[in-house]
């Protein structure tokens, strides 16, 4: 169902009055973590200024360690939904459990599969079942056939509104959290009709490089770029080292838009 042999049209995922897919690159941009209402609304006011209707944020986090910042919970997809609406943007968040999906649609427009869960073959029943978009990350260690069959399972399911987003696998190199895969996006343009994103941040783990892969990302024909931006990355619950402040934010979409007009 996810071939492009089988649907050679684009597949256009509409949230509102952002469309996904088949045109105008997207900007999806947000803390790591929902932290509290004046960090959200900060970074709110932010993607507003710029015309963008996306914010990302995650209440429920699947952190390495059991120890670390496990995210608010539903009181942080409140707290999403309240400040997206104050700005009219649109919320993407992350969803581990499939007990959590009916609490979850209430204040969620996009349900975020993380690449952890890729292959929680439970939970991509489940969201196959609802029609709310999913945006589904390929898994840290997974190939462009196993990200594929991922999809599938949402689509056979009856979910047609699945969002790829390639952020990055595991290899040897160091030097970067992940190593973005970007022939991932053309070969996934190319073989299915999905939208297909690039997660620029959880690919880097770094914050200095994120303007090239995003401009790499765009012109590799990716249908947008999610980003994590916090107001004071020092002081971020999660992810510290790769989120960008609200300036660096600032510039990083001026730059963008440089470099890549049509978006
Ligand atoms: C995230 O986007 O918050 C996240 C945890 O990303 P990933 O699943 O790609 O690691
Ligand atoms: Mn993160």
């Amino acid at each position: 169902l996810v071939s492009r042999a089988r649907k050679p049209e684009d597949t256009v995922v509409a949230v509102g009055s952002v469309r996904i897919g088949g045109g105008t690159p997207v900007i999806i941009a947000g803390p790591c973590s929902v932290e509290s209402e004046a960090q959200t609304d900060a970074v709110a006011r932010v993607i507003a200024e710029h015309g963008l209707g996306l914010i990302r944020g995650g209440a429920f986090k699947p952190r390495t360690s059991p120890y670390d910042f496990q995210g608010l919970g539903v009181e942080g997809l409140k707290i999403l939904r309240e400040v997206a609406d104050r700005y009219g943007l649109k919320v993407v968040s992350e969803i581990m459990t499939p007990g959590d999906l009916d609490v979850a649609v209430r204040y969620v427009d996009i349900i975020q599969i993380g690449a952890r869960n890729m292959q929680n073959f439970a939970l991509l029943k489940e969201v196959g079942a609802l029609s709310t978009p999913v945006l589904l990350k390929r898994g840290m260690a997974a190939t462009i056939e196993e990200f594929k069959f991922a999809a599938e399972y949402i689509l056979s399911h009856g979910n047609p509104n699945v969002i790829l987003t390639e952020r990055g696998i595991r290899t040897y190199e160091k030097a970067t959290r992940n190593t973005l895969d970007i022939s991932a996006v053309p070969i996934l343009k190319q073989e299915t009709h999905l939208p297909v994103l690039v997660d620029v941040s959880h690919a880097a783990g770094r914050r200095d490089i994120l303007l090239p892969l995003a401009k790499a990302a765009l012109a590799a024909g990716a249908d947008g770029v999610m980003i994590e931006v916090h107001p004071d990355p020092s002081v971020a619950l999660s992810d510290a080292q790769q989120q960008i402040d609200l300036d660096t934010f600032r510039r990083f979409m001026a730059e963008l838009k440089t470099a890549a007009p049509a978006f």
